[in-house]
C-alpha cells in the first residue's frame, strides 16, 4: 500500500499526444517536466519529430513551460534539446528529486503548478511523488530488450494494470 503511494502516477494518459495544452491547464499545471525516452520519442530518435516539435509549439503558444529531467546522458538530451532550448537536466537519477527541484525553479513553478509527464512508475512517477508534485504517465513508446528494463517493467506492471483498473487510462475524447 505505502509503496503503491509512491508509484502510482496522478494520471495515466495513452500517449504525450492525449496530453494537450487544455488538459494540463485543466490540471491546474503551468509547467511540463518532461523525461524524454519513451515518453516523447524512441531511444533511436535523436531530436524531437514534427509532431513531438508540434506538440511543443502548442504547450509554448498556450504559456506551459517545459524543461527536461532525463536519466539518459548530456548528449543525448543537449542534441535532443537543441532545436527547443528549454531548462534540460540529464542524468538526473529519477527518482531522486535534485533536478526536478532545479526544473521547478528554471519554470518558475513550485508543486502546486508543475506536472512530471513520463513513462515509467519506478522513476518517473516515484520522484515526481518524492518530489510532491503530480505526474502524468504514458506507456512507453518502445522499450529497450535489455534485461535491466525488462525487469523494471516486470515490477511495474502489477501497478499499472491495478492503476488502469481503478482510474482508467485517459484518451483525449
Ligand atoms: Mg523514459
Amino acid at each position: 500500500m505505502l509503496f503503491e503511494k509512491k508509484l502510482f502516477p496522478t494520471v495515466m494518459a495513452e500517449s504525450f499526444r492525449d496530453v494537450t495544452p487544455e488538459f494540463v491547464k485543466g490540471m491546474g499545471g503551468r509547467a511540463l517536466i518532461c523525461d524524454i525516452d519513451n515518453t516523447l520519442v524512441t531511444y533511436d530518435d535523436p531530436v524531437p519529430t514534427d509532431e513531438v516539435a508540434r506538440w511543443f509549439d502548442s504547450m509554448r503558444e498556450a504559456g506551459i513551460s517545459v524543461a527536461f529531467v532525463s536519466n539518459n546522458e548530456r548528449e543525448r538530451v543537449e542534441l535532443f534539446n537543441s532545436s527547443l532550448g528549454f531548462p534540460a537536466y540529464p542524468k538526473s537519477g529519477k527518482p531522486k528529486t535534485k533536478w526536478i527541484k532545479a526544473a521547478m525553479e528554471a519554470t518558475g513553478t513550485d508543486e502546486s503548478a508543475a506536472i512530471l509527464l513520463g513513462d515509467q512508475l519506478l522513476t518517473d512517477a516515484a520522484a515526481a511523488n518524492f518530489a510532491g508534485i503530480r505526474s502524468i504517465i504514458v506507456p512507453p513508446i518502445r522499450d529497450k530488450k535489455t534485461l535491466f528494463f525488462r525487469f523494471k517493467r516486470a515490477i511495474e506492471k502489477p501497478y499499472v494494470k491495478k492503476f488502469v483498473r481503478i482510474h482508467g487510462i485517459y484518451k483525449r475524447g
